[in-house]
Formats: C-alpha cells, structure tokens, sequence
C-alpha cells in the first residue's frame, strides 16, 4: 500500500512514520508512505499556499491551485483508490474505516491548515472527508498520521504476530482484555492466577470473559 499525504507543514509528518511498527512496515516494503510539500506545487515563487477568504473573516485558507497541481501530478502517477480530506466534518474514523482502507492500494490523506481549504477543493478534487473526531486541530498533519498508523498496522505482515491486529479492541465488536507482563507479584498486586496456569483452553475462556465483562462495562453500545 502506498499513502501519499499533502500537507504545507512536511515537517510534522517526520516522526511520525520513522519510528516503530511504521517504520518497519516500510523497510519490508509492507507500506510506503510520501508526505509532499503542498509549497513545492504553489505557483508563484513566493511558494504560497494560502491566502485571505474572500468575504472577510478571521483566518487563512489554502488555496486550491498548489493542492490541484500536487493531486493531478499524483494521478498522473498511478490510480488512487480515494482522496480523503482530513476534516473536522467528515465522516467519523473508526476501526471499520481503517479495515476499509487497509484494503486499498493507493490513498491521497489531504491536511488542511488554517481555516482550512477552498471550498472547491473539497467540491471537486477529493473522493471523501474523514474526521478523527468531534474536536478542532490546528491542522489535518496530526489526524493524517493517526488515520495511516490505524490502516498500516492492519496490513498482514505489518505486525509480527499475525493473529495481533485481530485481537486488538473493537475488531470482533469487544474490547481487548487486560494484559499482563512479569513480575507474577509486584507489591502483592498479583497477576490473574488462570494466565500462569499454561492452560490453553482455559486462558482463551478467561480472556473472552474479560473482554464481555469489560465492554459490557465501558461500552454497551458495542454489544
Ligand atoms: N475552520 C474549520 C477548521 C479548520 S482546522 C472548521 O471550523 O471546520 C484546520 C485543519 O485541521 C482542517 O482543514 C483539517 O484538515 C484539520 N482538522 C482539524 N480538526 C480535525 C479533525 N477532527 N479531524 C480531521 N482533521 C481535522
């Protein structure tokens, strides 16, 4: 999968992809992810990708000429599967999405900055909107790295062990169980007795129990 995300903010989106599990997705040529510097397509040699909003108004918004220019030099490349607009009122990230997504070969993750971008960008240059929550960031670099952690991860291979992704929270519609690592006792806070045990079955039970009894608790909705 390749994931080319647009930004006028490169930098970031440095650490992000350069560290960890992403990291290694794409040193075994699992994903590769390209930021581009939406300042690299402006027209002019100022390099500008913003401008005042026409109407008056608090505010920057980016202009639709360098974000054309990077996106049709993009297309020109190869076919994209979507172009997704990080917005605040886009359709709602969850894990399905990102199950979704992981699916596809090649994806645009376009970040706004400022008031956020021309209209018509959104009118006639992407393919959806997606929203990492109902809360305002400054900019659409923070949510595209979230949105590419979520989908990389869920590529087979990305993870070491196969089986990982699928029994991480909300992929079977329940929440994780909790997990526990050595020392068996710590201050006499000990660790549930059945995960010492080695018994298989019983540990497969326990922890589907936990997971039950946990989203019954936290989140209901789910069930
Ligand atoms: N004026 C806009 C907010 C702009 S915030 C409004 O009121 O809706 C600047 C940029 O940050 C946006 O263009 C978007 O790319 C990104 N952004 C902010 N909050 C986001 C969120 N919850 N999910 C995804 N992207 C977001």
């Amino acid at each position: 999968m390749r994931i080319d995300i647009i930004t006028c903010l490169p930098r970031l989106l440095e650490s992000p992809f350069s560290d960890s599990i992403l990291k290694r997705a794409q040193q075994k040529g699992l994903a590769t992810v390209v930021v581009h510097d939406l300042r690299d397509h402006a027209p002019n040699k100022h390099r500008t990708t913003d401008d005042y909003a026409f109407g008056g108004g608090a505010g920057m918004v980016m202009m639709i000429e360098p974000i054309d220019n990077c996106i049709s030099q993009l297309k020109g490349e190869r076919t994209y599967d979507e172009i997704i607009y990080m917005s605040p009122d886009g359709d709602m990230f969850a894990q399905a999405v990102a199950n979704a997504l992981s699916l596809k070969e090649n994806l645009i993750l376009l970040c706004g900055h400022y008031k956020g971008v021309d209209e018509r960008v959104r009118e006639h240059l992407i393919t959806r909107e997606i929203s990492i929550g109902n809360y305002v960031l400054s900019g659409g670099e923070l949510a595209a790295a979230v949105v590419a952690d979520a989908v990389i991860r869920l590529i087979p291979g990305v993870l070491s062990d196969e089986t990982s992704a699928l029994t991480d929270s909300f992929q079977d519609g329940l929440i994780a169980p909790p997990v526990y690592t050595r020392p068996a006792e710590y201050k006499g806070w000990k660790v549930p007795e059945v995960l010492l045990s080695g018994h298989e079955a019983k540990i497969a039970q326990w922890k589907y129990e936990k997971s039950l009894e946990r989203t019954q608790k936290r989140r209901p909705d789910l069930l």
